[in-house]
């Protein structure tokens, strides 16, 4: 049995997890990335807990850290993976760290790096909703829009370690501002935080529908609160959920006509929804897509993998 390390990067916690052969996480720690807890990130501060979740990560699995096979490190910012370097993390605080250096140094064993958004997307390759594909892409639909684009196998990175970024494409031209500085992105839409705003705006437009009332008894608007609605009757909340699905088609509709992969994968907590998002998505996506008599049409899948793929994603790195 080969065991291999995966290192999950974020804003406030790292996780690291022992990944097995099956892609399996049998021992896992979590730290905080910035011990300090000052506000003022920093890369040294950082690489030493990094350093211990390996080592504690390791310790609960009953291994040394040069018994495993790779260490594989999903970072936010743009991670140069050929270099091993963290470009730039402004949140972390990482300006040009060589994190594979330092860990390879430490370890004595082969540190593989990527962007988180790339190692989760290779996570729901290796093992989740896009197992079994030979190209894929991944939108995580969260707080803004993640995605990772695998095509024959391996990370599509970019010249610059940028590319893959379909959030930042534009579906709505002077729609809406994003946080990227264009307008009417693919993010601004899609996003849960896109449903939130699509959800208020109707609410307040309709003071007497079924949603105001939810939204007024539950004190919040949440991604759930259309589908709740719609699923009360209310007609208000299923005009939103089918605005929602038009923005989220186009954007996959273009995603599939430029790459037609095996299999697009979507995740995030709005496709809990299940069957009243995915079964209109997957027509309206079918009613756009180029190939729309192809035998082999991409399959639209929700990831399975959840908070696990940035760790087993990142352990699989060695192969991206
Ligand atoms: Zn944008």
């Amino acid at each position: 049995m080969a065991y291999y390390i995966g290192v999950d990067i974020g804003g406030t916690n790292t996780a690291c997890g022992i990944v097995d052969d099956e892609c399996k996480i049998i021992a896992r720690s979590k730290v905080k990335t910035n011990p300090k807890g000052d506000g003022v990130p920093d890369y040294a501060g950082a690489l030493g807990e990094i350093k211990r979740a390996v080592r504690e990560a390791c310790e609960a699995a009953g291994i040394a850290p040069s018994d495993a096979h790779s260490i594989g490190i999903g970072c936010p910012g743009i991670c140069n993976s050929d270099l091993g370097v963290v470009e730039y993390a402004s949140n972390l605080g990482f300006w040009n760290a060589p994190i594979k250096a330092d860990m390879e140094k430490e370890f004595g064993i082969p540190v593989y790096l990527d962007n988180d958004a790339n190692a989760a997307a290779f996570g729901e390759f290796s093992a989740g909703g896009a197992k079994g594909s030979n190209s894929a892409v991944v939108i995580t639909l969260g707080t803004g829009v993640g995605s990772g684009i695998i095509i024959d196998g391996k990370i599509y990175r970019g010249a610059n370690f940028a590319g893959g970024e379909i959030g930042h494409t534009v579906i709505v031209l002077d729609g809406m501002p994003c946080s990227c500085g264009r307008r009417g992105c693919f993010e601004a839409y899609s996003s849960a935080t896109g449903l939130v705003r699509m959800t208020t705006q109707a609410s307040e437009l309709n003071p007497d529908s079924i949603m105001t009332r939810m939204i007024r008894e539950e004190g919040k608007v949440s991604a759930r609160t259309a589908y709740n609605a719609m699923k009360q009757g209310d007609p208000v909340g299923k005009a939103v959920t089918e605005q929602y699905i038009k923005y989220l088609a186009c954007g996959i509709a273009n995603v599939i006509n430029t790459f037609q992969p095996d299999i697009l994968c979507i995740g995030g907590g709005v496709c809990n929804e299940g069957d009243p998002l995915m079964i209109p998505l997957r027509a309206a996506v079918a009613e756009q897509v180029y190939s729309k008599n192809s035998p082999k049409n991409t399959k639209i899948e929700v990831c399975r993998l959840a908070n696990e793929a940035g760790i087993i994603g990142a352990a699989m790195l060695y192969k991206s």
